[in-house]
């Protein structure tokens, strides 16, 4: 690699964007994850986030660097929602996205339209709980629930060659889950009362314990990654059943299995998850969009994460969804912030330049290209 050349990037945890125009209230919904609108007489620009969209997407517009959020919308509005997700996208220079199609996916890019907007391929990762719940809708009966998960699974990961699964157990439960594998007469009496529960109302959610652990443990036993939200996020988590250190004795026991465990996001316990990334040989962490939202604060957050998270054990993420600014913030974000912290180390005579370059790959795309297999012959 030539010191010219942007660091490569794989952005192992990432979702679509939105292709529709987007008025003042819905962008600013997308650069916070509260879920009502501002309080009264404030706006979500005056955040860290804020700033730092201003600041280094403004110049993607044709803007001076961090212009009012007025001119930078109305500018945005002006050039079209295509067309700054084609700038915006293609600026991040990402050599890879691994999508989450889970979450509001009728609402966002598929992968292939990503790919298509970016330049970039595209691979997907497939959520369980909403193949589960599909499962459940259509039509089952609780002793065939499993076996048809199971098959549905196959077929979801087949037809998309996803490369790997992601729980968001934490949003429908909490980490504070019964570590062991469920008992399958437990699966089928959980199953009954899932469709018990779709039949009363269609909209139920997958939410019982029992059944988020057949999920997990089904996935733990076919092998590809499976990712993890954990921590920061909306307002249907509940932040203190989200630490992942709950999680010890479930990766105590699948650490013999060996399945890749990917801790997403993490703040604010991005320490916890480097320890058990350093003490569990199956566990990775990345911190996702955190460091889009703490902005001018990114670096010294991704220096404490990489206090004690084994080189060998990071992942790069943007964890970015809707817009494309995001995107394209969390990958330059990124490249500066570990060029900034590892430089440090270096400049302390801490660490040598080389090993700051190998440290550098490693996190932006060697790790994921490992644990992910990218590069089999029979990927996507
Ligand atoms: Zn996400």
């Amino acid at each position: 690699m030539t010191t010219a050349e942007p660091l490569a990037l794989i952005d192992h945890h990432v979702h679509g964007v939105v292709t529709g125009d987007l008025d003042r209230s819905a962008f600013e919904q997308l650069i916070t994850e509260a879920s009502g609108p501002p309080a009264p007489g404030t706006t979500m620009f005056d955040s860290q986030l804020g700033f730092t969209l201003r600041r280094w997407c403004a110049p993607m517009l044709d803007l001076e660097s961090s212009a009012p959020a007025e001119d930078y919308l109305r500018r945005r509005a002006d050039l079209g929602t295509a067309e700054v997700n084609r700038r915006l996208l293609t600026a991040a220079g990402v050599a890879q996205w691994l999508v989450d199609t889970g979450y509001q996916g009728d609402q966002l890019t598929t992968p292939e339209q990503l790919a298509q907007a970016s330049g970039t391929p595209a691979s997907h990762v497939v959520r369980l709980e909403a193949v589960a719940e599909r499962v459940a809708r259509a039509g089952t009966s609780a002793a065939g629930w499993a076996a048809m998960f199971a098959e549905e699974l196959a077929i979801a990961t087949a037809r998309t060659s996803a490369v790997g699964y992601k729980s968001i157990v934490a949003y429908r439960y909490g980490f504070d889950f019964n570590p062991a594998r469920p008992a399958p007469s437990d699966v089928t009496a959980a199953a009954g009362r899932l469709l018990r529960a779709i039949d009363a109302s269609p909209s139920a959610r997958l939410d019982d314990e029992v059944l988020l652990r057949h999920l997990i443990w089904t996935a733990i036993d076919i092998g590809r990654p499976l990712q993890f939200h954990v921590g920061f996020g909306d307002t249907d988590v509940r932040m203190h059943r989200s630490n992942p250190a709950l999680l010890t004795d479930f990766l105590v026991a699948t650490e013999p299995a060996g399945t890749p465990v990917m801790l997403l996001h993490c703040y604010p316990y991005h320490r916890e998850a480097g320890y058990l990334a350093h003490v569990f040989s199956h566990v990775y962490m990345d911190m996702g969009a955190i460091l889009n939202h703490v902005g001018a604060r990114s670096a010294a957050v991704l220096a404490e994460a990489l206090e004690l998270t084994p080189f060998g054990k990071m992942l790069y993420s943007s964890d970015a969804f809707g817009l494309p600014e995001l995107h394209y913030l969390g990958a330059i974000g990124f490249r500066h912030d570990i060029a900034r912290v590892t430089g440090e180390f270096v400049a302390d005579g801490a660490w040598t330049a080389a090993d700051a370059d190998r440290v550098a790959e490693l996190i932006g795309s060697g790790n994921a290209n490992r644990v992910y297999q990218l590069d089999r012959v029979d990927g996507p």
